[in-house]
């Protein structure tokens, strides 16, 4: 049985609207252990010859046998197979990863065959052709001559039947063409058979056989010498390249064998993470600001999440302190804050309406205020803060027991006295030492004295509001001497227990449209809020606001998406030679799928590594500096990491997948 076997062969290329016929019906019968070089003028159809007989190209018409099986009709995937089984390439321009040490190099070929124990068979072959001690040299620390040398050791490691050469001495200095022709000359007398094509006479010479081709035909056949009977023999029994090549397994490669590709290893998803970051190593500028879309839309999500996380918490807090018991009586019919009522009235409270609360059935206490704005100085220090007229019943009401001094009493009311409770932000902004107790000093409000009397208890931030940024005077001073108000801005009211709460609200509605002298057809001029209304409120902007996030964050994605399928399109396209060499050695369509999918996952992943650690900053600068509580929790970082990683997967798809489709030769022919 011969190795190879053409009847008829013919190769057309379409060209405009007719085709080019390249090869026009070839018969070719080859031996195992040949030494056969192809010869002709440039453009006469040599190399897409060696093209169809590795597998890399497929004939227009025509029958070609390898090891006796019809191989014409193989489909990409099966051609990748048993070409790893079964041939090796050596090309003209080398092909060699570039910044890959030379064991690396070697060893690409058994990353696609799944072969065990790569390195020790690399330093094998490497040591084979005379570069033991240029393992770990990359392709531009070494000479022309040993990349050629890389490149047939990568092509013997699989242990071929076949090797294919094509001009592999084209680019060579001539005592290294010579060097590499001994190479293959031994080769083939330990049992490979090597077919070489080339355009030099002295060069063929060194083959048995010469085919010569002109214009598509074969117009000659020599045979210089006949294959020596011990290299035949080294061939058939399978002793090929080297003798360290297990017989066990020699019979059963073979045409023959199964040829579907080995599944996706450990090894080879290790080998593309490694290329992704190689690549990204030598494009470090391009390959930062195509990571920037998603670094940034990741850091604002993180940093988003945080901080309307801490603001949710501390409202929670704050409400959990205050009790459940609290409604706030306001002014005016609708809406948050005392929108005025559509009629244009609204109520106006007084010290006889807090009284007249207090006595409602089930209600523990009611406490009215007044509130406003004033500049608050000490010495050279002044500062806007917001100042609270209240009773001594505020305190209980509130969980705001003084830690410092003490809080406004009844008497201090009654007397209209010029003391203050000032909160601990006031407290930071105007005393150089906030840690004594400031019990005793006087500080200026709206340019009268005021004698602080005591400090209210920390109570930290809900968001932006700062809950510690204010001051207490009695109700009767601030109304009076302070802000010159007749009625009261609104009134706390405490029931006995979480369940009388509906109850006295009923119970206050009645009284308050009493007391105004409101008839029927008349909405309220007052409302309500208690704690739970409140809280409902708050999380109903929690959902507005986790949504909004929601679509921040699928439009940043989508924004780095693009970013990340732009230089991965550019990335396949700049390194299509590569993706012809790795067809070439045995990659199905799959390892170069899953190649280029790694990388842009890698790539995506790296942009939001970086994006959480920037959203984790802005959170911690946020929260030192602002004074915002701003919480990231696990599972946000967890939820970033895993989208933006999917993004690069699902973006780099259609590159990848444009990659995996390139066929092999016109791959390598790429310029
Ligand atoms: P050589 O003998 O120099 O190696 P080739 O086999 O590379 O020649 O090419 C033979 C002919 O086929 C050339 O005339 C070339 O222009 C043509 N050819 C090669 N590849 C293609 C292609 N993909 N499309 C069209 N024409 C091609
Ligand atoms: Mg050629």
């Amino acid at each position: 049985m011969a190795l190879i076997e053409i009847a008829g062969l013919t190769r057309a290329y379409p060209v405009g609207d007719g085709e080019l016929v390249v090869l026009k019906g070839l018969d070719l019968s080859i031996e195992e252990g040949e030494f056969l070089a192809i010869m002709g003028p440039s453009g006469s159809g040599k190399s897409t010859l060696m093209q169809i007989l590795g597998l890399l190209d497929r004939p227009t018409s025509g029958a070609y046998r390898l090891l006796g099986r019809d191989v014409s009709r193989l489909s990409d995937d099966e051609g990748a197979v048993l070409r790893s089984r079964t041939i090796g390439f050596v090309f003209q321009m080398f092909n060699l990863l570039p910044r890959t040490s030379a064991l690396h190099n070697a060893a690409l070929p058994m990353i696609y065959a799944g072969a065990p124990d790569r390195d020790a068979r690399a330093r094998e072959v490497l040591e084979l052709v005379g570069l033991g001690d240029r393992l770990g040299h990359a392709p531009n620390q070494l000479s022309g001559g040993q990349q050629q040398r890389v490149a047939i050791a990568r092509a013997l490691v699989n242990r071929p039947k076949i090797l294919f050469a094509d001009e592999p001495t084209g680019n060579l200095a001539s005592d290294q063409a010579e060097d590499i022709l001994r190479e293959l000359r031994e080769l083939n007398a330990s049992g490979i058979t090597v077919i070489m094509v080339t355009h030099e006479p002295d060069i063929a010479a060194h083959a048995r056989r010469v085919i010569r081709l002109k214009d598509g035909r074969i117009v000659a056949d020599e045979r210089n010498a006949p294959v020596p009977a011990e290299a035949a023999a080294a061939a058939r029994d399978g002793a090929v390249a080297t003798a360290t090549r297990p017989r066990s397994r020699a019979p059963a490669r073979g045409a023959d064998a199964d040829l579907r590709p080995p599944p996706l290893g450990l090894a080879e998803v290790r080998e593309y993470a490694a290329s992704a970051f190689r690549a990204m190593a030598a494009n470090k500028v391009r390959s930062a600001l195509s990571m920037l879309g998603i670094l940034i839309g990741v850091a604002a999500v993180i940093a988003m999440l945080a901080i309307g996380r801490g603001a949710q918490r501390a409202v929670e807090a704050r409400l959990s302190g205050l009790g459940s018991n609290l409604v706030i009586l306001i002014p005016g019919s609708t809406g948050y804050g005392g929108v005025h009522g559509a009629s244009g009235s609204y109520s106006r409270f007084t010290l006889d309406d807090v009284k007249a609360l207090a006595k409602v059935p089930h209600v523990l206490r009611a406490e009215g205020n007044v509130s406003g704005n004033s500049q608050v100085v000490y010495k050279d220090q002044n500062w806007n803060t917001q100042v609270i007229g209240a009773t001594g019943l505020y305190a209980p009401m509130h969980s705001d027991a003084p830690y410092f001094g003490r809080f406004v009493t009844d008497d201090d009311d009654r007397r209209l006295d010029r003391v203050a409770v000032v909160g601990r932000t006031v407290l930071n902004k105007l005393f150089a030492d906030p840690d004594l107790s400031p019990v005793g000093r006087t500080i200026k409000i709206d340019h009268a004295d005021y004698r602080i009397v005591g400090v209210l208890p920390v109570k930290g931030s809900t968001g932006y509001r700062d809950n510690d940024d204010e001051i207490i005077v009695p109700l009767r001073t601030a109304m009076k001497r302070l802000f010159g108000k007749v009625y009261l801005d609104y009134i706390w009211i405490e029931a006995d227990a979480p369940d009388t709460l509906d109850g006295v609200m009923d119970a206050v509605e009645v009284l308050m449209r009493r007391r105004h002298h409101l008839p029927d057809f008349k909405d309220d001029d007052f409302s309500q809020r208690n704690m739970s209304d409140i809280q409902a409120a708050l999380t109903g902007t929690t959902k507005t606001f986790t949504l909004l996030l929601g679509f921040v964050a699928a439009i940043a994605l989508l924004v780095g998406g693009i970013g990340i399928m732009n230089i991965m399109l550019v990335s396949v396209s700049e390194r299509t030679r590569e993706i012809g060499l790795r067809k070439a050695v045995g990659a199905a369509r799959r390892a170069i799928l899953a190649q280029f999918l790694i990388e842009s996952a890698a790539l995506a992943s790296v942009g939001g590594t970086a994006g959480i650690a920037l959203g984790i900053a802005v959170s911690v600068a946020v929260s030192r500096l602002a004074g915002w509580a701003a919480v990231v929790t696990p599972s946000s970082v967890l939820l970033a990491f895993v989208f933006s990683a999917g993004t690069g997967v699902v973006f780099g798809l259609w590159p990848a997948r444009k990659a995996s489709l390139l066929s092999p030769i016109e791959a390598l022919r790429y310029e």
